[in-house]
């Protein structure tokens, strides 16, 4: 398989070659065309396996879909990682491809300046944000933004999220999202907790393991 397969356009194949991916990993092959049909995803696979860019370029596609259906503000995409340094990695592949289609990304990241953020969430309008879960509720709370609009919803490494104590966040986060939202949960196992929660936020998800 190749990435042209996938029935990507013209911008978004050169973000990818400039990218410098030749090919699609297994979890790419796997998971972009299920992605793409809007259907939610259970998925098990690590750090390294290319998890990232499966569920960002599917998430491109939806939100220049459904940016011409809701006007409205906030985000249309909600990507939640358990650390700093997920959430930065995240953040720059998210950037790298969104380039594609001139659409805006933030991260909202514990550690950083808080105000700072609450400034550039409230200034620009964004499609697109990266967060661990305890700063983005910190700025909902402050009325930074909103997350009405999201109806493409990635939890990513959803087990370190738990074991790092984000579970009421998490939930919170996903009870405040679109209720028709398509959720990607991705984890590398699949205790109960994770369990639990992977069959209460998906509808008829698709599992993949790699
Ligand atoms: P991830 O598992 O998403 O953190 O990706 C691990 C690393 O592999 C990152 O540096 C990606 O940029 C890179 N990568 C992901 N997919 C591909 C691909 N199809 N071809 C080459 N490199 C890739």
């Amino acid at each position: 398989t190749s990435f042209a397969h996938f029935g990507f356009d013209e911008d978004l194949m050169q973000t990818i070659v400039k990218a410098g991916y030749q090919q699609p990993t297994p979890i790419q092959c796997q998971s972009i065309p299920v992605a793409l049909q809007g259907r939610d995803i259970i998925g098990m696979a690590k750090t390294g396996s290319g998890k990232t860019a499966a569920f960002v370029l599917p998430m491109l596609i939806h939100i220049m879909d459904q940016a011409e259906l809701d006007k409205g503000e906030g985000p249309i995409g909600l990507i939640l990682a358990p650390t700093h340094e997920l959430a930065n990695q995240i953040y720059a592949e998210t950037k790298k491809f969104s380039k594609a289609y001139d659409l805006k990304v933030t991260a909202i990241i514990g550690g950083a300046p808080k105000g700072q953020q609450f400034k550039t969430l409230r200034k620009q309008p964004y499609e697109i944000i990266v967060a661990t879960p305890g700063r983005l509720i910190d700025l909902i709370k402050m009325k930074a933004t909103n997350l009405r609009r999201v109806s493409y919803l990635v939890l990513d490494e959803a087990d370190r999220m738990f074991d790092l104590g984000f579970e009421p966040q998490v939930r919170s986060i996903c009870d405040n999202v679109r209720p028709d939202r398509q959720v990607l949960l991705f984890s590398a196992t699949f205790q109960k907790r994770v369990e639990a929660l992977a069959r209460q936020v998906t509808k008829d998800p698709v599992r993949i393991t790699v």
